[in-house]
C-alpha cells in the first residue's frame, strides 16, 4: 500500500510503497483509514523540527489525527465489528514502562521514552490500513461520522479543561481563548457547555470565516482586550499570547497553556502569589479524555462542527496542505483516503 510520510535521508515529505499492516496479537484489530487530519504538529514534523522514523528506518509515515473503520478483528475482540469507526489515541507507553504508563495514563509518562504514531518512532496513520490494539482505539457512534476527526483535538481540550477547572478554586464564570485555530475554536464551545461566557481573541480580521464562525456558536471575539477573565487558554504556539492570558487573569484565575514556545517577559511572581493565579501546561491526552471528546461531539451544533472541517480528497495533496498552500478560509484541513 502507498504510505505518505517524511523521508529522513532526502528531508522532503515523499510517498513511499510499504507493506500492508497485519494483526499479530489477538486484541488487535485491522482498520482501513478513512481519514487523516493536519495540525500544526504535522507541520513542524515536515520542517523537521522535532520527531523522528522508527528505529533503523529513515521514512516516518504521518498522521497522527485519523478516522478508520475496521476491517478486521484479532481472535480476543469482543466490542467492535467489522465496519465500526474508531478514533486512534496517538501515545504508545515507554519501554519500563513508567508508573504511569502501567497505569493506562500514558499522556503523563514520566520517562519521556514514549513513542506516538506518526510522530516520534511509530508510524502515523496517513496510509490505506493501520492495525493497533483495542486499548489504544475509541470507538466513534457512526451518526458522528462526519466530525470523528475531530476527537483527537478535542481529547488534548478534554484534557486541559479538565484541569483548568480543577485548579480553578472559586466560581469561574469568564474565559478567554486566545487563538482561533481548530484547538482555540474546540476550546471555546467545550468551555461554553460548562456554562462559561467565552470571548475568543485572535489576529483574525473581522471578515475571517472564523470570526462568523466564533461568533455563530455563541462566543465574543476581539483582537484586543483588556477585561478579566477566570480562566484563559493559550492556543497559539505564541509565548506573547501566553503573557497576555496571565495578565487577563482575575483573582483565582487559571491559565492553560496547549502550544506556547518560549519568550523572555517579567513573571509577576509577587500578583501571582497574591491574586492565587495559576498556570498550567498540558500535552497529549489519556484513552479517557478521547471518550469524553466523543462525548462532547455529540452535545456540539453541527453547523458549528462542519464549518471546523474542510475536506481534500486523497493523500497526495498532502506536501501542499503542510506547506499551507492553498486552503485559505479552512480551519482544519482534513484528507479523506477512503468514503
Ligand atoms: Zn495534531
Ligand atoms: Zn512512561
Amino acid at each position: 500500500m502507498q504510505a505518505i510520510g517524511l523521508d529522513y535521508a532526502r528531508r522532503a515529505v515523499a510517498t513511499r510503497e510499504v507493506a500492508e499492516p497485519e494483526i499479530t496479537h489477538p486484541e488487535q484489530v485491522r482498520f482501513r483509514v478513512r481519514e487523516v487530519g493536519v495540525c500544526g504538529t504535522d507541520r513542524e514534523l515536515a520542517r523537521f523540527a522535532f520527531g523522528f522514523p522508527p528505529e533503523g528506518k529513515d521514512f516516518l509515515t504521518l498522521g497522527h489525527e485519523a478516522v478508520g473503520e475496521i476491517v478486521e478483528l484479532g481472535a480476543a475482540v469482543r466490542d467492535l465489528r467489522p465496519g465500526d469507526l474508531v478514533a486512534p489515541t496517538i501515545r504508545r507507553a515507554c519501554p519500563g514502562p513508567c508508573g504511569c504508563c502501567r497505569a493506562g495514563r500514558r499522556d503523563l509518562c514520566s520517562s519521556g521514552e514514549y513513542r506516538e504514531r506518526g510522530i516520534f518512532g511509530l508510524h502515523g496513520y496517513a496510509a490505506e490500513f493501520a492495525v493497533d490494539s483495542v486499548r489504544d482505539l475509541v470507538p466513534v457512534p457512526a451518526a458522528l461520522s462526519a466530525y470523528a476527526i475531530l476527537v483527537e483535538p478535542l481529547s488534548s481540550v478534554e484534557k486541559l479543561v479538565e484541569s483548568v477547572l480543577r485548579a480553578h478554586q472559586a466560581d469561574a464564570q469568564m474565559a478567554l481563548v486566545l487563538g482561533a485555530g481548530p484547538i482555540g475554536i474546540l476550546a471555546a464551545l467545550r468551555l461554553q457547555l460548562q456554562g462559561i461566557k467565552v470571548t475568543v481573541q485572535s489576529l483574525e480580521e473581522e471578515s475571517d470565516a472564523r470570526v462568523a464562525l466564533v461568533r455563530r456558536a455563541g462566543a465574543r471575539y476581539e483582537r484586543e482586550g483588556r477585561d478579566e477573565v477566570d480562566i484563559a487558554i493559550e492556543a497559539t504556539g505564541s509565548p506573547e499570547a501566553a503573557f497576555t492570558g496571565l495578565k487577563r487573569l482575575a483573582p483565582n484565575g487559571v491559565l492553560g497553556l496547549l502550544g506556547a514556545r518560549d519568550g523572555v517577559g517579567a513573571m509577576p511572581w509577587l500578583e501571582m502569589i497574591r491574586r492565587n493565579l495559576t498556570v498550567i501546561g498540558s500535552l497529549n491526552a489519556s484513552l479517557l479524555h478521547f471518550k469524553r471528546g466523543v462525548k462532547t461531539l455529540g452535545m456540539l451544533e453541527r453547523r458549528t462542527l462542519d464549518g471546523l472541517v474542510t475536506r481534500v480528497a486523497g493523500v497526495r495533496g498532502l506536501a501542499e496542505t503542510l506547506a499551507g498552500e492553498g486552503m485559505r478560509g479552512a480551519v482544519k484541513v482534513v484528507h479523506t483516503l477512503a468514503e
